[in-house]
């Protein structure tokens, strides 16, 4: 689950590490309001408006910008609200602004010139271990600046030593005075890491002002999906993931369901047999619309949520069921099937392959049902039916 800064921020915050003072506003006058709050308390002639979308590229992209009063703070925040951001790590479409950090402006203030950091700790699935990818250099620029990178590896037992915090702060060229202060900020840092079981945590850039105060002026989190009941705040896919309407009602019936681009719905159980009968779709000419994975111990209530995900996806125009029967039972599959079709007044042809464990009872109840099914044995005759039924549209 990625989350967006706001929420780093938040994360950050509960561990008392300090971030730039920040409200989140989703319209123009929710702006204006936690601008004047902002102005106040940090007493600076400026502040920063950040659309809070889950992409990177902002800064270059228009999606951060700077306001010197609260006409301003209006204006720019109108700008962004609403409106679809386009940036090098979103696609072309862009994403949808939804809401605005309206933050301080760390960056006034500062005589020297500010060096921004990179700083991120993440999980290396090679190394079996987290590591932290750091460098002198970070800010918007990182991935075309020619600087040094550096990496340091953290054992899982032992987890972060203080001889590497301090290597890692010396290597960034920090001063003596600063060295005490940046061991406690990475410990706490590699805490509030391990606490939301993260794959991610960057800090790009990470700065220190003039009166050495370390400042992430940046946070992108990545938690693992996995871990995410542990962290049920961090669960609002409306919130942190551009997912459709169907895809939303997978995830409430806990089921695999991806969309894409084609036209034939497919209803599978088994991510290796979903791959093997969309290769065969494609092989024969036609596109998968999605793949639906009911897994391995469907009852007859699954099946008919499931089948109902594919019935109300609009693309699609003939569905494949190839289910193999093992513990997941051939007539339960046609009970829960005939359930989500049959009170619709829809003629979508479906193809079935159903083999294993009562597969004669199966064909009976779809028989009786008088759904407009095609049966095979064979896959690749299945996927010859699909173009058949296809070219006939
Ligand atoms: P990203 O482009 O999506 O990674 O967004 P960042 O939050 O990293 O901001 C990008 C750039 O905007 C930074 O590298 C800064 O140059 C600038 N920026 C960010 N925060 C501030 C701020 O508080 N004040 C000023 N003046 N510039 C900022
Ligand atoms: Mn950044």
């Amino acid at each position: 689950m990625n989350l967006h800064e706001y929420q780093g921020r938040e994360i950050l915050n509960s561990f008392s590490i300090e971030t730039p003072e920040g409200l989140l506003a989703s319209s123009p006058e929710e702006a204006v309001k936690h601008a004047k709050i902002i102005f106040e308390k940090t007493r600076k002639k400026s502040l920063v408006i950040k659309a809070q979308i889950l992409a990177g590229g902002r800064g270059k992209s228009g999606g951060i910008k700077i306001a010197k009063n609260l006409d301003e703070v209006y204006q720019k925040s109108k700008e962004l609200l609403g409106k679809y951001l386009i940036t090098s790590q979103t696609s072309g479409k862009g994403k949808l602004v939804k809401k605005v950090l309206i933050s301080e402006d760390v960056y006034i203030f500062e005589k020297k010139s500010i060096v921004e950091y990179y700083f991120s700790i993440l999980l290396d699935r090679n190394l079996e271990r987290n590591i932290i990818i750091y460098s002198k250099e970070g800010g918007i620029n990182i991935e075309e600046k020619s600087n040094i990178i550096y990496t340091e590896q953290i054992d899982p037992i032992l987890g972060l030593q203080l001889f590497q915090t301090r290597k890692i702060g010396f290597n960034l060229g920090l001063s003596k005075d600063l060295l005490s202060k940046f061991n406690k900020f990475l410990k706490i840092l590699y805490k509030a890491y391990q606490y939301y079981d993260s794959l991610l945590l960057e800090i790009n850039p990470l700065i220190i002002n003039k009166e050495n105060k370390i400042i992430p002026v940046d946070i992108k989190m990545v938690l693992d999906d996995n871990a995410l009941f542990r962290h049920k705040k961090y669960t609002n896919y409306n919130e942190n993931e551009d997912i459709n309407d169907l895809e939303k009602k997978a995830i409430k019936y806990d089921l695999n369901f991806i969309k894409l681009d084609g036209n034939v719905g497919c209803m599978v159980n088994g991510a290796g047999l979903a791959m093997a009968t969309m290769d065969m779709i494609k092989l024969c000419g036609g596109k998968p619309a999605n793949f639906l994975d009911i897994g391995g111990s469907a009852d007859r209530e699954r099946v008919k949520n499931a089948f109902s995900i594919i019935l109300n996806d609009k693309s699609v125009k003939t569905i494949l069921i190839n289910i193999f029967g093992g513990i997941v039972r051939c007539d339960t599959v046609a009970k829960g099937v005939v359930d989500s079709y049959s009170k619709r007044n829809i003629k979508i042809p479906i193809i079935v392959r159903l083999q294993g464990t009562n597969e004669k009872n199966a064909k009976e109840i779809l028989d009786n049902s008088k759904l407009p099914i095609y049966y095979t044995d064979s896959l690749k005759e299945a996927a010859n039916k699909i173009r058949e039924i296809l070219l006939s549209l």
